[in-house]
Parts: C-alpha cells; sequence; structure tokens
C-alpha cells in the first residue's frame, strides 16, 4: 500500500498522493539492456493498468534515453580515454504517484556541451551510425514532460514523466 505524502507535480498546488511506488535499476552500459530496461518499466507501471499505447509510449521513450546513454555517453572514445575501469553503468529509476509515473535514466558518461541543441529534431553528433537526431523528439513526443540535465565529462540525466489516464489501481481508503 502507498504511503501518504505530499506531491508538487501540479505546479503549486499540494494535494495527497494515495499511492506510492518506488524502483531503482543499475545495469551496465551494453545494448542488450536496452530490452531489458523498456521491459522493466513496462512490468512496472503494469498495475496502474495502462492502455497498450501508453506502455509503448513508455517504451519507446525509455529505449530511447537508454540507447543514448549506451551509444553516446559511454560512446567508444569516451570509455578509451576517461574510463579505464570499465564500471559503465546506466541508473533507471521509477516513481509512480498515483496516476504518474516518473522516470529517470542517467550516465556518468561524456555529458551533452549544448542541451538545447541536442535536443532539437535531427540534430545528432553520430550521422556516420545512421542515428537520426530524433531520440529527444520522440521523448518529447511520447511523454508529458521531458527534461534533460547534463555536465561535460560528468554524465547525463533525462527525467521524463507521463500521466496514465486510466483506472486506479486500487481504491482510496477513507
Ligand atoms: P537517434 O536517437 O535518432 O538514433 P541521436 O541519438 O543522435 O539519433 P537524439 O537521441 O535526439 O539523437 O540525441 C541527440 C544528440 O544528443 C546525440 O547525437 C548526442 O550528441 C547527444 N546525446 C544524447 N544523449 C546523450 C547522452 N546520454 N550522453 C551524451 N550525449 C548525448
Ligand atoms: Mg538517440
Amino acid at each position: 500500500m502507498g504511503h501518504k505524502m505530499k506531491s508538487n507535480y501540479e505546479k503549486g498546488i499540494q494535494r495527497e498522493v494515495v499511492v506510492k511506488n518506488e524502483m531503482q535499476l543499475m545495469f551496465d552500459a551494453v545494448s542488450v539492456n536496452e530490452a531489458f530496461a523498456r521491459v522493466a518499466v513496462a512490468a512496472f507501471v503494469a498495475p496502474l493498468n495502462p492502455t497498450l499505447e501508453e506502455i509503448s509510449d513508455i517504451k519507446t521513450a525509455v529505449s530511447e534515453a537508454v540507447t543514448n546513454a549506451i551509444i553516446h555517453g559511454y560512446d567508444a572514445e569516451f570509455v578509451r580515454e576517461n574510463k579505464s575501469d570499465g564500471s559503465n553503468l546506466v541508473y533507471l529509476h521509477c516513481i509512480i504517484e498515483d496516476d504518474v509515473l516518473s522516470v529517470e535514466i542517467r550516465d556518468k558518461g561524456r555529458g551533452i556541451e549544448d542541451v538545447e541543441q541536442a535536443m532539437e529534431p535531427l540534430f545528432t553528433t553520430k550521422p556516420e551510425m545512421d542515428r537520426s537526431g530524433m531520440g529527444f523528439a520522440f521523448m518529447e513526443a511520447f511523454m508529458d514532460d521531458l527534461e534533460v540535465l547534463s555536465e561535460l565529462y560528468q554524465g547525463t540525466t533525462v527525467r521524463m514523466k507521463k500521466k496514465l489516464g486510466t483506472t486506479p489501481w486500487f481504491r482510496k481508503e477513507d
């Protein structure tokens, strides 16, 4: 059962949160873990009875963010020059508060020099790898809220929120 706490999600409005659930995962930055991460998040939100479309949106957004952490955050050049200990990890943190899912995907990789530019549709620093520069645009389109924080050579944090529009998983206790 979720415990009661205050949420600031709706700007300025303080209200009781009756359902809260949280999970964290940490995994190696290797491409097999893209599928693992999106399935894990989908399984985590399952109790909220998401629609197929909502699940698909969430999986796509998670997949884009995790892929970015793996191929851009820990790209070969960065790993060679800055990381000899081999601990290239992606951190996934999910919180459900009522019908809102918050997902954070974080890496300790190369970071992004200009976040605003990176988030523009079609902008990519890896055109040679057949990247289309649409990852952030998809995250923005499929989630309700997207925030990207990054520091060069420190890493990148992507925070996304999505409000799920369906049945609550259990009744509020009065
Ligand atoms: P696509 O996602 O369409 O395959 P892409 O990954 O290049 O292409 P975006 O996901 O929109 O496009 O990312 C844009 C750019 O932002 C990337 O090319 C990269 O330079 C930078 N970037 C994104 N995520 C990270 C990250 N975690 N670490 C470092 N750089 C990143
Ligand atoms: Mg991408």
